[in-house]
């Protein structure tokens, strides 16, 4: 079967183009060796079956980020027919791929996209002389439309298999270019002209190849054609391919994004109005009082309860998903009802089974965890929607522009802002998600902060223990705990990076060179792919990795050493409780070690439990407070009932500070130990497959030493307030410190060059 591959700029269709094609003979797997996205199909309905696979969006053949390797390599080797998908609405940039395209040897057939905007708006564009100068076929479609699309396959089809690569170079360049081109091809290389081109222009992987630098001496005589050559491809593409064009006329799709973009790109707006549109997909998507209708009916009467609506309990229930006291976004809605449904099939599932122990293990172990995660599942996917939208708009690659100038101070750039706020989110594919960026050692340093930016499964333990902090000890106002852990884990995030990329992930922060796309309006079904391609890896990782390491707690939460059964209120005597006495004494200096006594092994213990998944933490003290009452420990008024009705887990903090007597700023320290230390197994995984070995233990390293660290100094400066005088010290020496051996890295790094070339 013939093979084409889709090569072409981000949003430039191939997506959409890939899918007109292969209906539903598509399939996805991942490109062997890394974890980006393989999407492969047959093409049927042509004279012969044609096999179809779509590579990741480039700009050039110059690859920046892993992904754009991959496409490179591709193309390179495996000697597949190329589909160009040009986007026709910007078709001098999008040339600039085609030109590097045709200095392979590969055969390329140009597939003009988006022909419906162009003809809408009164443009033509002369094919004929476009084929002439490019010496390939080129062929109008629309994707969208799935016009022309039969033509352009039928046009590939008949290709030849074999073609020489073009290059648009004259003169000089030109002269040297060949030079270097015959020297690759007497060795036998493929695609000669093109590593010749690409050498030529300084590439990264051709200089690294073996004698490349002794031949770019030579052919170039000491001169640096870098510039020159990049000059002369945008010199000859305005020429040629702008008479292409037979109007000069700037398509309306293209006037219309400029006059969108002075208002969004704005010097002064553009980030306001940037946080004012994440605020707003936040309330939707997290909001307990949507639309602040409780808060503003507080300013008069207020609404009832739900308790005070005195409702029958299948009503209460039924009610309770969307209300109570005040409208819960539809977000909240959501979840809302997936944590009925579950509860109910847990329930039904938990009654089913006779057997005490087989039943606690499915029903709490196994179906709780799952749910626990799943649970999320609407708002995280709520969630991928509002930013699906804007990526497919074109608004975020303006966002990352925009941002671009401010982190680069932070030594980041404007692309690790997205993978940053869908850490709010999950993790998980906020991780995925910094496959865009294009420098290795940023990518490493934006994974590792991406837990500090506080996900959804932590929310439930700064709710729990805020109340409790309020409720019981009278102190603070729930909003302002809550809010102040975040501003905390998002300060870590700026510290930790700043710090790693001034020591061990230093580097220069690559330029910007991502394209701005006219705005679009986003497509349902484009929407949908997108979503479901960014479920998967969730879900899949809820039934693998959760589940196992679920049924693995529970098992060591019900077990004793001596292999019994052990019923919930007889846990402190688990295996799982012998561990958190052993590793209590580590948590004294963030204070919830020794000195919080007898019981004050849960903490510990519910540290662990959250690295299955954060939600555990608190429901860790739910079972622990049960199993505290059972054996009559001293919790205060809190009792099995209260326990029970006990949603927030606001009563199950209480309970567990009263057993222990755990002061606030042990408290506090403890909401910050489990913000920023190993997040859940499903990110530790994902930071595992995305970062490769070994980085991913140096990771490990730095979320444990990065969370003991903050949570002491919460704890220390809390308790004891001129702490902070002595933290400030420790900050100030080392910063110097960093600072000097920087400079003597610097100065060490001169010599030895001095050294060589003596
Ligand atoms: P990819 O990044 O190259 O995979 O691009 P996509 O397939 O995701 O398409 C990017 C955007 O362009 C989406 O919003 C599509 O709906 C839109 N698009 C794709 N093809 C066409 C077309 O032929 N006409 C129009 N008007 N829009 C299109
Ligand atoms: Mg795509």
């Amino acid at each position: 079967m013939k093979t084409f591959a889709l090569a072409g700029n981000p949003n430039s269709g191939k997506t959409t183009l890939f899918n007109a094609l292969t209906g539903s003979t598509a399939h996805v797997g991942n490109w062997p060796g890394v974890t980006v996205d393989k999407r492969e199909g047959v093409y049927k309905k042509g004279s012969e079956p044609i096999a179809i696979v779509d590579l990741p969006g480039i700009y050039s053949l110059s690859p920046y980020t892993p992904e754009e390797v991959i496409s490179r390599t591709y193309i390179l080797e495996e000697k597949t027919g190329i589909i160009n998908i040009v986007d026709a609405t910007n078709l001098e940039r999008n040339l600039y791929l085609t030109t590097q395209l045709l200095e392979t040897d590969v055969p390329v057939i140009v597939a003009l996209n988006m022909m419906d905007e162009v003809e809408k708006a009164g443009d033509r564009i002369d094919v004929a002389a476009l084929e002439k100068s490019l010496g390939v076929p080129v062929v109008e479609i629309s994707a969208l439309k799935e016009k022309g699309i039969a033509e352009l396959m039928k046009r590939a089809s008949l290709m030849a298999t074999e073609r020489k690569g073009t290059s648009l170079f004259t003169g000089a360049l030109k002269e040297k270019i060949d030079k270097a081109a015959e020297h690759f091809a007497e060795e036998g290389v493929a695609s000669p002209l093109f590593h010749a081109v690409k050498l030529l222009e300084n590439d990264e992987l051709e200089i690294e190849k073996k004698g490349a630098k002794e031949l770019l001496a030579a052919v170039s005589e000491g001169e640096d054609l870098e510039a020159a050559m990049a000059d002369a491809r945008y010199k000859y593409i305005a020429e040629h391919f702008s008479v292409a064009k037979e109007k000069a006329k700037k398509s309306e799709a293209l006037t219309k994004s400029d006059k969108i973009d002075k208002v969004l790109t704005h010097r002064v707006w553009a980030i306001p109005i940037f946080i004012a549109v994440l605020f707003a997909i936040f309330h939707v998507t997290f909001a307990e009082d949507f639309l602040y209708i409780g808060a503003w009916a507080s300013l008069g009467k207020g609404l009832p309860s739900l308790d005070e609506l005195n409702l029958s309990e299948g009503m209460a229930t039924f009610v309770g998903i969307f209300y109570d006291g005040a409208v819960f976004s539809p977000g909240v809605i959501l979840f809302n009802i997936f944590d009925v449904l579950f509860g109910k099939i847990t329930e039904a599932v938990g009654g089913a089974i006779a057997t005490e122990w087989l039943s606690g293990l499915i029903a709490d172990g196994i179906l709780g965890g799952l749910f626990a995660v799943l649970g999320f599942l609407p708002q995280i996917l709520m969630l991928f929607m509002w930013f699906s939208i804007l990526e497919d708009s074109g608004y975020m690659a303006r966002i990352a522009f925009v941002l671009d100038r401010i982190f680069r101070r932070f030594g980041l750039s404007g692309r690790s802002f997205m993978p940053m706020i869908m850490g709010f989110g999950c993790s998980v594919p906020a991780m995925i998600n910094t496959r865009t960026l294009a420098d290795e050692k940023e990518r490493v340093a934006t994974v590792r902060v991406i837990p500090f930016f506080s996900c959804g499964a932590k929310l439930p333990i700064l709710t729990a223990i805020a109340g409790c902090i309020v409720q019981h000890f009278g102190v603070g106002n729930p909003d302002a705990i809550t809010l102040c852990m975040y501003l905390l884990g998002m300060a870590a995030a700026i510290v930790s990076v700043l710090l790693m990329r001034s020591t061990t992930l230093k580097g220069e922060v690559p330029p910007f060179i991502m394209e701005l796309p006219a705005y679009h309006r986003p497509r349902f079904k484009n929407l949908m792919l997108h979503l479901w391609d960014k479920t998967k890896h969730f879900v899949k990782k809820a039934f693998t990795i959760i589940f196992v390491s679920t049924v693995a707690i529970w098992l060591l939460s019900h077990l004793s050493f001596d292999w019994h059964y052990l019923a919930d209120e007889r846990m402190n005597e688990s295996i799982l409780a012998q561990i958190g006495k052993l590793i209590q004494p580590i948590f004294t200096p963030l204070g919830f070690g020794k000195q919080i006594g007898a019981y004050g092994w849960v903490f510990a213990v519910a540290a662990i439990t959250g690295l299955i998944a954060k939600e555990n933490v608190i429901a860790t003290f739910g079972t622990l407070g049960a199993c505290l009452i059972a054996i009559g420990a001293n919790v205060g008024g809190v009792t099995a009932d209260t326990l029970l009705a006990d949603e927030e887990g606001i009563t199950s903090a209480i309970a567990m500070v009263q057993a222990t007597g755990i002061t606030i700023p042990a408290l506090l320290a403890f909401i910050a130990f489990n913000m920023t230390t190993i997040p859940c197994f499903a990110a530790v995984a994902t930071a595992k497959a995305e970062l490769g070995k070994g980085r991913f233990v140096g990771t490990l390293v730095f979320w444990l030493v990065a969370s003991y660290i903050i949570a002491a100094v919460v704890y220390t400066i809390g308790s004891w307030w001129w702490t902070a005088f002595i933290w400030a010290a420790v900050a100030a020496v080392t910063v110097t410190l960093i600072v000097l051996r920087n400079k003597g890295k610097l100065h060490l790094r001169k010599k030895g060059a001095c050294h060589e070339a003596a």
